[in-house]
């Protein structure tokens, strides 16, 4: 058919198609905005909400579908919706399970963009948005309220550290019909089993170390109930969140090497944060493998891993402009946010204004650890110490 028609024509269709069952390792990439029907009636049958077949690529291609897949393999639950971001997972989260009227309520460490959701919420959309002290435990049963639907843990608070009580947390919601969501990024979903501790929605920042390379923004959303993931699955498709094709290919490319790279963010962080605990810089570790981090004990309970990022709070006797002057000194530790790349990174926190109450005096740091050799990192940051006294 194709000899008959015009050049404009023919370029858009094309008789051609490639061999089937091409044995490359990797799943292909496959965009789409548009999806096929063999024919109206199959059009008419299909339905964005059932996975089985394809509708239009915002719901999802092969790709997307795979890296779904296999994110709710690693957390061991049974649906998975990608989002743009990790904030737009957990928008996407509220969305789906408030409404005016309704009662929210999230750890006082929790993520600021989280916070900032919240607060936007309560301002805006006629909710309300409370913020519980993290190691509250099972006291969160005293704050729930009749109209309380939904308790957003994180775990480990991803500034401050605090690691809390989940499987309490998780009881006393449950006891009232409240649900739990976690964010779930520290551990990379695979350092803490937050099922198998009572959560019912798990949330990732794919954009740490899932992706691994400091280049691609995403999200996920991790359920096991059908119901529940049916309702996310509404807001996914009314809040329009899809994602680029590109990207997934990205982070499913990365998956294979996910827990080697933990691992490894983990041991070094480990011997940077076992340093820094020796020195007189530093007032307070708050690192959840190191005694003494506020829920150290639960990490211990709880975790199989800690990965790279934790924070130090310097000895109070150093100025805010001194401590940032030890930031700008370091050369390999870069400044910057996000982690789970190969890079190192820093940040300074200005927490007094972040947190309601916060117990402990002096500058906090963050240092995310990459996967430079740990010898390297504690040179670096002995050498921009230096500055301190200066
Ligand atoms: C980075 C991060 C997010 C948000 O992810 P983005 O993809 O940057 O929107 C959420 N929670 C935690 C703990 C994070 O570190």
């Amino acid at each position: 058919m194709t000899d008959k028609l015009h050049l404009n024509t023919s370029l858009v269709h094309s008789n051609y198609s490639a061999p089937p069952n091409f044995g490359g390792l990797q799943p292909p990439v496959q965009h789409a905005s548009t999806v096929i029907f063999d024919n109206v009636a199959a059009m008419r049958s299909r339905s964005w909400e059932d996975k089985s077949s394809y509708t239009y690529g915002l719901h999802g291609t092969p790709t997307s579908f795979t890296l779904e897949a296999r994110l709710a393999e690693i957390e061991q639950g049974a649906y998975c919706l990608l989002a743009p971001s990790g904030l737009a997972a957990i928008a996407m989260v509220d969305f789906a399970l408030l409404q005016s009227g309704d009662d929210v309520l999230l750890p006082d460490n929790v993520y600021n963009p989280n916070r900032e959701l919240g607060d936007w919420l309560t301002r805006s959309f006629g909710l309300t948005a409370r913020y519980y002290d993290p190691l509250v435990g099972a006291g969160i049963a005293e704050l729930i309220q009749p109209n309380t639907r939904l308790i957003w843990t994180e775990a480990p608070g991803s500034v401050t550290m605090e690691v809390p009580d989940i499987p309490a947390i998780c009881a006393a919601a449950h006891a009232k019909g409240v649900l739990v969501a976690i964010d779930n990024t520290w551990s990379a979903g695979i350092a803490f089993p937050a099922f198998e501790h009572g959560v019912d929605i798990i949330m990732q920042a794919l954009t740490k170390y899932q992706s691994g390379g400091s280049d691609v923004l995403m999200g996920a959303i991790i359920t096991r109930d059908q119901a529940l993931n049916a309702r996310l699955q509404a807001a996914h498709m009314r809040l329009g969140f899809g994602v680029g094709m590109d990207d997934v290919y990205l982070v499913l490319r990365n998956l294979s090497s996910l827990k080697l790279r933990f691992d490894a963010h983990d041991r070094s962080a480990r011997k940077v944060a076992a340093w820094l605990q020796t020195r007189p810089e530093i007032s307070k570790m708050l690192h959840p493998a190191l005694p003494g981090c506020p829920g150290h004990e639960l990490w211990q309970r709880d975790f199989s891993g800690a990965g790279g990022l934790f924070s130090v709070m310097f000895n109070p006797r150093y100025t805010e402009a001194q401590t940032d002057r030890f930031v700008d000194t370091l050369k390999l530790f870069k400044i910057g946010f996000s982690w789970g790349g190969a890079h190192s990174l820093c940040v300074p926190y200005r927490i007094r204004q972040m947190r309601q109450n916060w117990p402990y005096e002096g500058t906090l740091v963050r240092f995310n650890i990459g996967l430079e050799d740990a010898d390297d990192l504690i040179a670096d940051i002995e050498q921009a110490f230096s500055v301190l006294d200066t």
